[in-house]
């Protein structure tokens, strides 16, 4: 298939295209609270004015491999003897987070964990690397994947924009035909693994009688793209959910201390799930106390959307480990390995082994081929390329294992027209396509309840920069022209 150029607009069409799309978000709910704000006031979130071209084999590959990542990091998830092994050295050298959450999880283990079933809503990230043309693994998200609820919106607003005839000069024709343009239900689909939960934890198919707990962080900018998940659960299941922030949760809920079931007090109504848009970063603990209302949820009798153990198995750090084929068999039938590891770069550990002592001299001998990430989440905590040399030398060498080295992956770009807060930015964009999926195993007996791919997202990025986060302020939600 050749593929269309940018549609190309004269300077009235191109004003009337973004009056059409800022109405179209703002009706829609494509929005996004601005930094710094304080009201009710909110703006369009930051999207890309075309869909950005994107081959349909890629993303059919990306689709298919999905349930596959599910199986292998629930597996992880559920092999605590292996995971103690790694958290050990981890720990010693990042104990103020990573230390903290398995430390947590192990208090939780000692009072009790009194539910098996683990859900998580996972996100896997990839970038289509141009030299080889297929797409190439960035990460793994087991915790508060965002934009499920965003991103259909973002396909729904250029299939309309096109229908509109805005992608034509003369404002008549479509410029796509229809089937060019991807479509996405991630929200509906990422709320079928609420509702499968929901229903297990009831232990019958009526659903409607305990609700989700969305613990979220304080002054969340992307809180409608999760407002939209809760819509979607009270509109396709008729689940009811209720928000509150890690401080507010201990003056909001009950546990009884002989179920351990979980009450919302202003309701009385009983939570069945726990689904955390919060938790994954140091900052999102505002003091001891939040660490010990995480403590008290993890020993609850609720689902959580993750568990500590499944948030720990997202780390960088097994994404690393997660390269080793051996490994991975442990996990994964043989034959669904190469399937696997056709998606992965090559990621270094910076230790004492071999590899890492190959590693450390790569990172100073060619550092612009690397990316150095921490055992972080959310966007802002990696360093790129010239800047990793002066990094590690100022970092005693013993702490240089709390990081991971990654071979850099060369994106396609493309030329979009990026708005943000109401500007315009006609720049090379360069995109990262994330797979949600939703996966709900027993972690006593490693038995998978169910397994699912939730369709996708795509993000953009000026290619002059190298982060990407939407909400961290790097980039913007985008949809797929494929072809
Ligand atoms: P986080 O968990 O903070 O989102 P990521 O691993 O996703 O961390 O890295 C943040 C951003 O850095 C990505 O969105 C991507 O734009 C860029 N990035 C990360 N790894 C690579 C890589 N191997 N090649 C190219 N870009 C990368
Ligand atoms: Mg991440
Ligand atoms: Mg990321």
């Amino acid at each position: 298939m050749t593929m269309k150029s940018f549609p190309v607009l004269n300077d009235a069409s191109l004003e009337d295209a973004v009056e059409k799309l800022l109405h179209w978000s703002l009706v829609h709910g494509l929005v996004m609270y601005p930094t710094g704000f304080k009201s009710f006031n909110t703006n369009a979130a930051p999207v890309t004015l075309f869909p950005t071209p994107f081959p349909r084999d890629g993303l059919n590959a990306a689709l298919n491999v999905q349930t596959l990542f599910n199986e292998l990091y629930a597996k992880v998830a559920t092999d605590e003897e292996w995971l103690s092994l790694i958290m050990d050295e981890l720990i010693d050298v990042d104990k103020e987070f990573t230390g903290k959450l398995w430390q947590t999880h192990k208090r939780a283990k000692e009072i009790g964990i009194s539910q098996p079933l683990s859900l998580s809503l996972v996100r896997s990230d990839y970038m289509l690397d141009e030299n080889t043309g297929k797409i190439k693994q960035i990460e793994y998200n087991a915790i508060s994947v965002s934009f499920g609820g965003l991103s259909p919106k973002v396909s729904d607003l250029h299939r309309y924009l096109n229908h509109a005839g805005a992608y034509d000069s003369r404002g008549s024709q479509k410029y796509y035909e229809d089937g060019e343009l991807a479509t996405t239900e991630a929200s509906d689909k990422l709320v079928e693994g609420f509702n499968d939960a929901v229903k297990l934890y009831n232990g019958r198919a009526d659903n409607n009688t305990t609700i989700v707990l969305v613990v979220v962080q304080e002054n969340e900018r992307n809180v409608f793209d999760q407002r939209h998940l809760e819509y979607a659960l009270l509109n396709n299941h008729g689940i009811k959910s209720q928000r509150a922030t890690l401080s507010e949760v201990s003056n909001v809920t009950r546990i009884d201390s002989e179920s351990k079931k979980i009450y919302y007090i202003p309701t009385g109504d009983e939570i069945s799930v726990i689904y955390y848009r919060t938790g994954y970063s140091p900052s999102d603990y505002s003091s001891e106390a939040d660490w010990e209302t995480r403590l008290q949820l993890e020993t609850s009798k609720a689902i959580k959307c993750p568990t500590l153990l499944s948030q720990l198995s997202g780390a960088k750090k097994i994404q690393q480990l997660l390269t080793d084929r051996e490994l991975v068999s442990k996990y994964i039938s043989k034959s669904n390995i190469d399937t696997l590891f056709s998606k992965f770069v090559d990621i270094w550990p910076l230790d004492n082994s071999e590899l890492g002592k190959k590693a450390k001299k790569l990172a100073f001998e060619c550092p612009e081929k690397f990316v150095l990430k921490p055992q972080r989440e959310g966007g802002g905590n990696n360093i790129y390329k010239e800047d990793i040399p002066g990094f590690l030398s100022k970092l005693p060498e013993d702490k240089w294992n709390a990081y991971i080295l990654m071979d850099l992956i060369s994106p396609s770009t493309h030329k979009n027209t990026v708005i943000r807060e109401d500007k315009l930015y006609t720049e090379d964009v360069v995109s990262e396509l994330g797979i949600f999926g939703t996966i709900i195993w027993d972690s006593g007996t490693g038995e998978i309840k169910s397994n699912k791919t939730a369709d996708y997202l795509l993000r953009s990025k000026f290619s002059s920069s190298n982060e990407g986060g939407v909400a961290a302020g790097f980039g913007c939600v985008d949809s797929l022209y494929l072809y």
